[in-house]
C-alpha cells in the first residue's frame, strides 16, 4: 500500500567549503538529481526499508528498538537515524514502509546521504502530521547523521536538500541558520556550471576531516573566539600573527578567506555579474589545496585542465579527497571544456569522470 511519494535532492556547493562547522557561510544549490521515497504508514511499529540501490531483501527494524548504539553500519542507519532523532525530539512517529530509488550519485560529495535523510523526514512529517518547518527538519536530519550514523557533518547538506528552491542558490549562515535565496539562472547569462564527479573515493577522508575540525577548534581557541566565523577578513593578518602552529595558521587562513569568498560570490550574483564568480571559485580551490589540504591529484586535474581549456573558474566541491569538482564556463565553450577534462583523464589512464550540467532545482517536496 502506498500513502504517498516524496523527493529530496542532492546538492552541489558553489562556495563555502569546510565553513559549516566554523559557524560560517555556505552557498549550495539543489541538483535535479533526487532520492524518491514511496512510503506508507504502518501501525505495527515496524520500519521496513528497501532501496533499489542496495542489494538484498527489505530490512525490518522496530522503531522502539532504535538507538545509536544499535547502528549497523549499513545504509539503513540513515533512515533509522531520522526516525530515532524525531522520536528523541518528542515527535510521535510509528512504523513506516519505504521504497527508495535515487539518481543522486553516492559518495560523490553531492549529498546522497542528506537526500536520503531529508526525504525520509519529509515523508514522516506528512504521514504523522508532525508540522515541522524545513529548518527544524534539517536539524533533526543532521542529528541523525551525527549521532546515529556517526558522521560529524555540519548543517549545510540537510539544509540545502530541505530548503533550496528552483532557480536559486541558498545563502546560508550556519550560525543563526538564516537563509536567503539568491537568483542563480546561469543559462540566462550564457553560462553553465559543470559538475565533474571524479569517481575517486579516498578512504582516509574521515580521519582527515576530524583532524581539520580539531585544527579549526584549536585556531579559534588560540584566538579566543567562539568559532573561526568571528575572525574578520580585515583582521586576518593580525589573527595569523597570533597563531604559532603553522598548520593551524593555514586552516584559519582558509576558513576566513573562504567566508569572505562566499560574500563576494553573493555580491557578484546579486549584481548580475556571474562571470566574476569564476576567479573566486579558482581562488577557493587553491585555498583548499594549499591551506586546507583536502584536494587530491584527480580534483586538481579537473581544475587545471578545465582552466587550461578556457573555463572561467573551477574548484573542488564537498569535503575533498575525491568526489566532485565544479567548473564555471561559457555555455558555448562547455562541450570543449568537458572534452578537455575527459581527455586529460584518458591520457593518464584514469577512470573517466562523470560530467553533467548542474541547474539549480527544487528542494524536498511531496510528489504525489
Ligand atoms: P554523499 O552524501 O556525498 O553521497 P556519504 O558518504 O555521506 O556521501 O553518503 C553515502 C551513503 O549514503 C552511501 O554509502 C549509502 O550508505 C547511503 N545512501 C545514500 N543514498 C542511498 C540510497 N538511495 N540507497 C541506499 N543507501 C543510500
Ligand atoms: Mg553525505
Amino acid at each position: 500500500m502506498t500513502d504517498g511519494v516524496w523527493a529530496a535532492p542532492g546538492r552541489v556547493n558553489l562556495i563555502g567549503e569546510h565553513t559549516d562547522y566554523n559557524d560560517g557561510f555556505v552557498m549550495p544549490f539543489a541538483l535535479p538529481h533526487t532520492t524518491v521515497a514511496t512510503a506508507a504508514r504502518r501501525d505495527d511499529g515496524v520500519l521496513r526499508l528497501h532501496s533499489a540501490d542496495a542489494p538484498g531483501d527489505p530490512v525490518e527494524l522496530r522503531v522502539a528498538d532504535l538507538a545509536p548504539g544499535r547502528r549497523t553500519g549499513a545504509w539503513t542507519d540513515y533512515p533509522a537515524g531520522v526516525v530515532w532523532a524525531l522520536a528523541e525530539a518528542g515527535h510521535r512517529v510509528g512504523g513506516l514502509e519505504v521504497r527508495y530509488t535515487s539518481t543522486v550519485p553516492t559518495g560523490a560529495g553531492l549529498s546522497s546521504s542528506a537526500a536520503l535523510e531529508v526525504v525520509t523526514a519529509l515523508a514522516l512529517n506528512d504521514l504523522y502530521g508532525l508540522g515541522l518547518e524545513r529548518g527544524p527538519l534539517a536539524r533533526l536530519c543532521r542529528r541523525a547523521e551525527n549521532a546515529y550514523v556517526g558522521a560529524p557533518t555540519g548543517i549545510m547538506d540537510q539544509t540545502a536538500s530541505a530548503s533550496c528552491t528552483e532557480g536559486h542558490a541558498l545563502h546560508l549562515d550556519t550560525r543563526d541558520l538564516s537563509r536567503r535565496q539568491i537568483p542563480f539562472d546561469l543559462a540566462a547569462h550564457g553560462l553553465e556550471l559543470l559538475v565533474v564527479d571524479t569517481r575517486v573515493r579516498h578512504a582516509h577522508s574521515e580521519g582527515a576531516y576530524g583532524r581539520r575540525r580539531a585544527g579549526c577548534e584549536a585556531g579559534a581557541a588560540a584566538l579566543g573566539v567562539g568559532a573561526l566565523r568571528d575572525v574578520s577578513h580585515e583582521g586576518l593578518a593580525d589573527a595569523l600573527a597570533r597563531i604559532d602552529d603553522a598548520e593551524v595558521r593555514a586552516l584559519v587562513r582558509h576558513v576566513v578567506t573562504e567566508n569572505h569568498r562566499v560574500e563576494r560570490v553573493v555580491a557578484h550574483a546579486e549584481a548580475g555579474d556571474f562571470r566574476a564568480i569564476g576567479p573566486v571559485l579558482t581562488e577557493g580551490h587553491a585555498s583548499l589545496r594549499d591551506d586546507f589540504r583536502v584536494s587530491c591529484p584527480e580534483l586538481d586535474l579537473v581544475v587545471d585542465s578545465a582552466l587550461a581549456a578556457g573555463a572561467l573558474g573551477a574548484r573542488m566541491t564537498g569535503g575533498g579527497f575525491g568526489g566532485s569538482a565544479i567548473v564555471l564556463t561559457e555555455s558555448a565553450a562547455s562541450p570543449a571544456v568537458a572534452g578537455k577534462v575527459l581527455g586529460a583523464f584518458e591520457e593518464r589512464s584514469l577512470t573517466a569522470p562523470r560530467v553533467f550540467t548542474a541547474v539549480p532545482s527544487a528542494g524536498a517536496h511531496r510528489v504525489s
